[in-house]
């Protein structure tokens, strides 16, 4: 009986060590989503950092317009998916599709096929073929009712611009109930979670276009914040002495000619800023500025071809190691 209750306690002893394990700096590098992530968190072990790379390759194989598993691959396919995650992204994109004058596409996958950016097979399609592909793209040929999303004319949808920030708000979310802090760079998408725990700020690099090796400024947030930057040194290619970003002018269908080389935003939702990173790209630099005057729930870096830097007022004191413009309100 002894024996027993020493074991017992022994046992006890041994939980409550577990529980209080300290919290150490957790690191995972894993590719999904076609980018290199990197997970980052303070925790006691390493049960989450596997739970949230599990997730990342869930969504990866769910999300993606080119795999030919996944739920909307068959969307694209057939037309017609009834399937609540895929709902949910078309219903929020579209109304980041609304807000920003339809600046952000989700249905030009046809559009960016045509210039070879999924399959790397990169070409300049000519004026006539882009005519012929409007016709297979807009968002007034997509309905989402329920749980059902259904495609006409042919068109085909692309989650690229939003799916790694809808990725940061569900490991967000999760590491929250877990009460871990972190930070997660999901490629061009940054997410930070919590307070590090000597209580220090979050320090995020912006890349410089010109050396994307480079930082160009750094920025200090706190607590859990999204920040993600599109822009046209990702991925392009080159033909004739003229570079074409993978980032695509609705109106247009061609990839946008900006005299800005990225914008950054960070906002307190990851799907929001993706999805208006990618929207202020396309929109231009006097439009997104009008933009962040009247919607707010965004601040926003701007970084123009002459390595000239803007921000908005909500930033300014927060960037370091570059001049910067001060946007006011
Ligand atoms: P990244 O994927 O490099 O982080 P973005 O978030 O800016 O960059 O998303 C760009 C991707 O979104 C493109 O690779 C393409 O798949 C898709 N895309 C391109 N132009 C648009 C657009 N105007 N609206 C919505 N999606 C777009
Ligand atoms: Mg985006």
């Amino acid at each position: 009986m002894k024996r027993a209750a020493a074991l017992l306690l022994a046992l006890l002893l041994l939980a409550s060590a577990g529980c209080a394990a300290p919290k150490t700096l957790r690191q995972q590098t894993i590719f999904a989503m076609n980018t290199v992530m990197d997970l980052r968190i303070y925790a006691s072990d390493d049960s989450l950092l596997q739970e949230m790379t599990r997730l990342l390759s869930e969504l990866d194989h769910e999300l993606s317009a080119t795999d030919a598993g996944s739920a909307l691959y068959a969307l694209n396919q057939t037309g017609q998916a009834e399937n609540a995650d895929l709902a949910q992204i078309v219903s929020r994109a579209s109304a980041i599709s609304d807000e920003t004058g339809g600046a952000l596409d989700i249905s030009l996958y046809n559009a960016s096929l045509a210039w070879g950016f999924p399959t790397g097979e990169h070409r300049v399609p000519d004026e006539a073929e882009l005519a012929a592909l409007r016709r297979t793209i807009g968002l007034d040929k997509v309905a989402v009712s329920g749980d059902v999303v259904t495609l006409s004319d042919g068109v085909k949808l692309d989650f690229g611009a939003v799916a790694k920030g809808l990725a940061a708000d569900l490991c967000r979310e999760k590491m929250e109930n877990a009460g871990v802090s972190g930070i997660l760079s999901l490629g061009a998408s940054i997410q930070t979670v919590g307070t590090k725990p000597d209580g220090s700020d979050w320090s995020i690099g912006v890349q410089d276009p010109e050396d994307p090796s480079n930082i160009k400024l750094t920025l200090r947030l706190k607590g859990s914040k999204a920040v993600v930057t599109s822009g046209d040194y990702q991925r392009f290619f080159e033909q004739d002495g003229v570079r074409y970003c993978h980032i695509l002018d609705p109106e247009t269908l061609a990839p946008v000619q900006s005299d800005y080389r990225s914008v950054t935003i960070v906002a307190d939702s990851g799907f929001l800023a993706d999805g208006l990173s990618t929207a202020l790209y396309v929109m231009g630099f006097e439009a997104g500025v009008s933009l962040w005057r009247t919607s707010g729930g965004f601040e926003a870096v701007w970084i123009a071809d002459d390595g000239s830097v803007s921000v908005t007022e909500g930033l300014a004191p927060l960037v370091s190691g570059a001049e910067a413009e001060v946007i006011q309100r």
